[in-house]
Parts: structure tokens; C-alpha cells; sequence
């Protein structure tokens, strides 16, 4: 049975696009005010599971909405994405303040606005599913109520049982502290950081299944106990999954220098306590700290220093985590991937570069001004002209597409970036 989906806006024209959006994933419910929603939201309850709220709306606005829903229990537990066409930072910190999950802005691009939710409602099952389950717990103290993850004590008494009633399997243990979070306190305010860890801890959620074990242990330290992987390469992919999505923001509304540092290591059928597989990841997390922040790093594997890494390279410039992925599983890994997602970032790689650079993916699928200052970065570089581009473009745009060809682009590929497609792309370059 689908869950419900309460969308509050008083145009007729918003709430058709959301329900277009949305139909296939939710049973869908509609108030054209304030005054409708809270009388639906009073009568269903706890049938509804994510409410889609208008911000600016003729009598009772959203956020005085969000003030009744503060006194009103049942509605308390209700996640509540804001939907705004102010892109003024203070009605986004209002919405926060008065117990906003997370907002949108009008135009909304679907993707994003299915994002969020998605996130929110992972986070929000989560915490549902561990309330109910929680008859064995005393009190709520066992959770981190501001994130609705478990907290230090409950994440370490977890791990433990978990590590100790199965110590033949491979348990991975992942460490995460947010980079450069102190900023955001210092220049957006305490209640802006707050949101910030809330977002970021959906994130993490909505990355792993209910019964992996994620807790918040510390003012912007996560840990997550994924029990038993078949394949260290499942929970590698997810550190890396995580670290580009937070590198990049896609559909997350975070102050662009947070990004996530993580250590990541495996039990081995080794070992069998929480404390030493933690102080393993936790060298991880500094580890990866330490080279810079924004990747992770896993116990026992050295990567090559920057300065002894004269491997060839092959460059990504794409800030689309889902492109960089398939990639990376089509690059032969006797080569350096390196992806870029700023004009900054092209500048300090090519400095550091030491191998030969091979072949270079210029992802302008996403371009609005169809690729054209990304591929004026490319032709200012000298070591980038004789290295052959695969250009990553929409589907049937024909400006995109003569864009790259002027520019020197030897093939393109559209998005969705097909895997076989980029496999032969890949090989006909790197043979
Ligand atoms: P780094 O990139 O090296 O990780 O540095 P950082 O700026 O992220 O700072 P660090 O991890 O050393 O410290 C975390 C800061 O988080 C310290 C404290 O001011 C802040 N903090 C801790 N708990 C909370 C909280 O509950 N809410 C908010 N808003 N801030 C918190
Ligand atoms: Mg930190």
C-alpha cells in the first residue's frame, strides 16, 4: 500500500504538477489552504505520512501552519517539506525554525523535489520503524531525537550485539564527520547548523536499509554498522555514493564548502568488538581528513601518495554522482580517476597531475548555457588539447551537441549514460 501525500498549495496548477510527480509513488490528498489542510490532517492523522506544504499562501500561510502544527502531537510527527518561491535565506531559516524538515524552491526541477522527500521519508521510517520496535528500550534516550538516529550508547550496545552474535560474517563499519561544519554555525547561526546535521543524517539514512545500524555520536560524527556485506565493494560504492552526493549537493539544500569526510573498515570475521573495529574506521576518517577531506578512506588499503602517483589518468568533469559511477565501474582501476566538479578544482588537479592524462568525460548534460564555459576552461589549459573528450550531452540537444564538436569533442554520449554504450567509448580511447 502506498503511502500518503498531503499537498497543500492554492494553485490548482502546482498541485497538478506534484501529483504528476508523485502519483506513482504515493496515494495522493490536496488542500487548496490552510484551513482545508489542517481540517484533513485533523481527520486522517496518522494516515498521512509527508505533507508538501506552500509557504505564501492568501490566509493562513504555511508557516502559520507550521506554528499550530508545533501544539499539535500527532501532527508533530508528520514530515513537512516546505514549498517556497522566495529564495530569501530568512523565510528558509523561518521554515526551519518552526520545524520545517526541508524545503524546495519554485521552479522546481522533479528530480529534486523527489529527492527530498525521499530523504526525509527515509529518515522518517526509520525513526518510526525504531519507535516501534523499541518496547526493549526503556526511554526515547536510547535515540538522538534531533536527527531520530540512534545515539552514541545505543550505537555501541547495537554493534556489539550484532559483531558478537555473528563474528564468522563481514560486518563494515563506516565513520563519518561532516567538513567544515563549524562555518556554518559560525556564519549562518546554531539553528542552520542543526538543519544541517538533520539533512545530512537523512542523507545517510536514506543510503542504507532500516535494520543497518546508524547512530549520531557526536556533535557531526556518524556511524553506520552495515551487518554482514557479501561484497566489500557494496559498501565501498556506498562511501563513495555518499561522499559525491555530499561533494556535489545535487539535491541538497547545504552551504557548498560542507561536505563529508568517511572512514570506512570491515570486521573480517576478526573481529568481534565495537571499540577496536571504531578506533580502525575512526584512523580512517582522520586519514581522509588529513588528505584533504570530501573521500573516504578504508583500513588497510594505501593509495598511492599524489607525488609517487604517476599512473595514467582519466578525468571526469561531472558532478552527476550517478554518470561519475558508471564510469568509474567502466575505467580499468591500473588507471587514476579523477573527477572534477569546479573550474578551482580542474585548475588544482592539473598542477598536481603527474601521470599522463588519457582521456577526458566533459559532462555539460546538466549546462545551462549548454556547456560553453566549461569547455572556455578546457581550451585555456595547454595539457588538455591533444587529450581526446568524450562529451556527455541531453538527449537529442542539437545546440549541446555542435557545441562539442566546435569545441574538439572526438565523440559524445547521451544522457542516461547507457553502460554498454560507455564501454566501447571507453575502450576504443584506453586500448
Ligand atoms: P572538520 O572539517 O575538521 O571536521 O572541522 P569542522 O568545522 O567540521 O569542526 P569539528 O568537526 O572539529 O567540530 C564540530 C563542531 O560541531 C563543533 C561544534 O561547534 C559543532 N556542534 C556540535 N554539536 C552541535 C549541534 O548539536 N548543533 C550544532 N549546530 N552544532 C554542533
Ligand atoms: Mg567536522
Amino acid at each position: 500500500m502506498y503511502d500518503t501525500m498531503l499537498i497543500v498549495d492554492d494553485s490548482e496548477l502546482i498541485r497538478e504538477v506534484l501529483k504528476v510527480i508523485f502519483q506513482n509513488m504515493y496515494t495522493i490528498m490536496e488542500a487548496e489552504n490552510g484551513e482545508e489542510a489542517l481540517e484533513i490532517i485533523e481527520a486522517c492523522r496518522e494516515n498521512i505520512n509527508v505533507v508538501l506544504l506552500d509557504l505564501q499562501m492568501p490566509e493562513m500561510s504555511g508557516i502559520e501552519i507550521l506554528k499550530k502544527r508545533q501544539k499539535m502531537d500527532f501532527f508533530k510527527n508528520i514530515p513537512v517539506i516546505v514549498i517556497t518561491s522566495s529564495n530569501a535565506v530568512e523565510d528558509h531559516i523561518t521554515a526551519f525554525k518552526e520545524g520545517a524538515n526541508d524545503f524546495v524552491v519554485k521552479p522546481f526541477v522533479p528530480e529534486i523535489v523527489v529527492s527530498r522527500v525521499n530523504n526525509v521519508m527515509a529518515s522518517a521510517r526509520r525513526l518510526q520503524n525504531i519507535l516501534k520496535e523499541s518496547e526493549h528500550f526503556k526511554t526515547k534516550a536510547e535515540l538522538d531525537l534531533m536527527t531520530g538516529l540512534y545515539n552514541k550508547m545505543t550505537t555501541e550496545f547495537l554493534s556489539d550485539a550484532i559483531l558478537q552474535s555473528s563474528p564468522e560474517k563481514n560486518h563494515a563499519l563506516f565513520v563519518f564527520d561532516i567538513d567544515n561544519f563549524k562555518i556554518v554555525n559560525d556564519t549562518e547561526g546554531h539553528q542552520a547548523g542543526d538543519q544541517t546535521i538533520r539533512i545530512i543524517a537523512n542523507l545517510i539514512a536514506s543510503q542504507f536499509r532500516d535494520t543497518d545500524i546508524a547512530g549520531r555520536i557526536g556533535g557531526d560524527e556518524f556511524v553506520v554498522l552495515m551487518e554482514g556485506v557479501t561484497s566489500k565493494d557494496i559498501a565501498r560504492r556506498k562511501a563513495q555514493d555518499i561522499v559525491r552526493i555530499m561533494k556535489y549537493k545535487p539535491n541538497l539544500t547545504l552551504p557548498t564548502n560542507v561536505s563529508l569526510s568517511v572512514g570506512l573498515c570491515f570486521s573480517e570475521g576478526q573481529i568481534t568488538d565495537y571499540k577496536t573495529l571504531f578506533k580502525m574506521a575512526d584512523e580512517c576518517l582522520y586519514q581522509s581528513k588529513k588528505e584533504g577531506k570530501a573521500r573516504y578512506s578504508e583500513y588497510g588499503v594505501l593509495k598511492p601518495k599524489k607525488e609517487n602517483d604517476n599512473r595514467d589518468v582519466v578525468l571526469i568533469l561531472s558532478r552527476d554522482r550517478d554518470i561519475c559511477s558508471k564510469i568509474d565501474g567502466v575505467v580499468d582501476s591500473s588507471l587514476h580517476l579523477c573527477e572534477i566538479g569546479t573550474r578551482e578544482e580542474l585548475e588544482n588537479e592539473l598542477m598536481d597531475l603527474k601521470g599522463s592524462i588519457k582521456l577526458m568525460y566533459v559532462d555539460i548534460s546538466d549546462e545551462k548555457d549548454k556547456g560553453a564555459s566549461k569547455w572556455e576552461d578546457i581550451r585555456e589549459k595547454n595539457s588538455l588539447i591533444n587529450v581526446p573528450k568524450i562529451a556527455i550531452c541531453k538527449e537529442g540537444d542539437m545546440q549541446q551537441y555542435s557545441l562539442a564538436l566546435q569545441e574538439g569533442a572526438t565523440d559524445i554520449i547521451s544522457v542516461p549514460v547507457e553502460i554498454e554504450i560507455l564501454q566501447r567509448r571507453n575502450d576504443k580511447y584506453l586500448q
